[in-house]
């Protein structure tokens, strides 16, 4: 699989888009689900016929600094993707995509799931940055079973609050 390893920089999350957006702060954005660690809503560049974003409302900088004890915030960010992909009417929950982009093919430095559907009809012009096993992505469940293998040393999650 592709390859993860730990991060440590630090970036001041004030102007964090998706930090506004988790606490409410972008009258831009509709939120479609939350709870009270997650919010779901829609990508603005969708690159399938259904495209969504979770994140935690703690700025998490990326799938780099992550930890073991991560893993069952990624089971309830997939979860909550999925949920979002039943009310919205999926049915075959096989033709789906979930996953992470890794440093430094993220757009947003923030920890955030694509889940796409159906995987079947991602646009091809959209293609490449949602390939399985390649550098630029990662499975939700590829990125579980690495930090169950190789949860990084280092303490170095960013959980910082706006
Ligand atoms: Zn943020
Ligand atoms: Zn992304």
């Amino acid at each position: 699989m592709a390859k993860l390893y730990s991060d440590s920089s630090t970036k001041t999350v004030k102007t964090c888009i998706f930090c506004l957006i988790a606490h409410h702060q972008d009258k831009e954005t509709e939120v479609i689900k939350e709870n009270k660690e997650l919010v779901c809503f829609r990508d603005i560049a969708p690159a399938a016929p259904h495209h969504y974003l979770v994140v935690p409302k703690q700025h998490i900088h990326s799938c780099f600094s992550l930890q073991r004890g991560h893993i069952h915030l990624i089971e309830r960010m997939a979860e909550m993707g999925k949920a979002v992909l039943h009310d919205q009417g999926i049915t075959d929950m096989k033709d789906i995509r979930l996953g992470f982009h890794q440093p430094p093919y993220t757009s947003v430095d923030h920890l955030h799931l694509h889940v796409l559907a159906p995987a079947s009809q991602i646009y091809q012009c959209m293609e490449y940055k949602f390939i399985l096993r390649s550098d630029r992505f990662v499975t939700e469940k590829c990125l579980q079973e690495y930090l169950k293998d190789n949860a990084p040393a280092v303490q170095d999650a960013l959980c910082l609050p706006l």
